[in-house]
């Protein structure tokens, strides 16, 4: 603890700063009194001239203002003792938070350094792998059997899916600290973009996918709300029951300030007990060899839309579909209109 004033601690010092305003009144009013009635009794008893009235006036005068004196020295001690602790706190605080800041920085460096070198080295030695296999596809191909070709299929898909997640952890990464410059972006184009991303996948599962328009514009950063409305509606046309064709649905709700990107679907839905942490890194609630992901999808689209200022949320029904949205301010022009 550091001292401060009078030989305390700044709790003393401030505890007696508090009461030093009852304590002086009261200080005052006892000692007015005592000199009222003592100097009363003496000057009546002696029958003093006027000079000894006025000269007892003014020695109380000088008596008060002396104590006065003396107590608010006192007190700008105090004061002042406890401002020095407080500043001294601060630098110390100052520094504190420098190095820490420094500590970070620094961390935060060497993690990119280490995700961005162990993504590149992971994906190399798995890119040999699915080349070697396709190689030994075209080459041997004919001399294996049926089992031959399945292990290759599995040691294919083995490859793209390690390939996936390395790709999914290196942009999780990413999102975290990637500088972004927030601005008005429409949301129109940046539907249009998902579904050209997306239109092999939605043509090859039979789907149907509808945008309510107008799309308004909305406070953000394109590429990160285009990464994050895609992995939604990857997701929508991915979670169906067999056989069944995904019904997607976009469309935009004015909440006040904010705009809510709906993005509904008419799948296997969610148990209500498992949607707490859906949006948590590696949660997956469905069997991986029916819905093959890396568990990183919701989780890439809740750090997105947050870092752009956004909150992200579910509604679900199990076996009738779920309905996702990400909430944005919606762009000054767009309120205005
Ligand atoms: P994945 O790579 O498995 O798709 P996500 O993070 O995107 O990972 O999703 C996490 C889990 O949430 C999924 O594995 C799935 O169980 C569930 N999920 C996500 N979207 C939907 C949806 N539209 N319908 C049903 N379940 C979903």
């Amino acid at each position: 603890m550091v001292a401060a004033g009078e030989g305390g601690g700044p709790d003393r010092a401030e505890r007696s700063l508090r009461s030093a305003p009852r304590r002086m009144a009261l200080g005052y009013a006892l000692l007015a009194g005592l000199w009222i009635l003592l100097s009363d009794m003496l000057v009546a008893s002696e029958n003093w001239p006027g000079w000894a009235q006025t000269a007892k006036g003014w020695l109380f005068v000088t008596v008060t203002a002396a104590g006065l004196y003396v107590l608010t020295a006192r007190f700008t001690r105090q004061v002042l003792g406890l401002h020095a602790a407080l500043r001294r706190h601060a630098e110390e605080l100052e520094t504190r938070v420098e190095q820490r800041t420094a500590e970070l920085v620094k961390a935060n460096r060497e993690l990119d350094t280490f995700v961005h070198a162990a993504s590149h080295d992971l994906r190399a030695p798995l890119r040999s792998v699915a080349g070697f296999a396709e190689a030994l596809r075209e080459d041997y191909g004919h001399r294996l059997d049926a089992g031959g070709h399945e292990h290759l299929d599995r040691i294919l898909r083995g490859a793209e899916r390690m390939d996936t997640l390395v790709t999914n952890l290196r942009d999780y990464n990413r999102l975290a600290r990637r500088p972004l410059e927030l601005g008005p972006v429409p949301l129109e184009p940046v539907v249009e973009t998902v579904m050209k991303l997306l239109c092999a996948d939605v043509r090859a599962r039979g789907a149907e996918v509808s945008v309510t328009r107008p799309l308004p514009a909305v406070l953000g950063e394109a590429e990160t709300l285009t990464h994050a409305v895609q992995n939604l509606v990857d997701n929508a046309l991915k979670f169906t029951a067999p056989g069944v064709p995904a019904r997607v649905c976009l469309r935009a709700e004015p909440r006040g300030a904010r705009t809510r990107l709906w993005v509904e679907d008419q799948g296997i839905g969610i148990p209500a007990d498992r949607l707490g942490g859906i949006f948590e890194p590696f949660e997956r609630l469905h069997p991986m060899d029916m819905y093959p992901g890396t568990g990183l999808g919701l989780a890439i689209v809740r750090r997105g839309v947050e870092r752009l200022g956004g909150t992200v949320g579910v509604e679900s029904v199990a076996g009738a579909g779920s309905r996702f949205w990400i909430e944005l301010a919606t762009a000054p022009a767009e309120r205005m209109a």
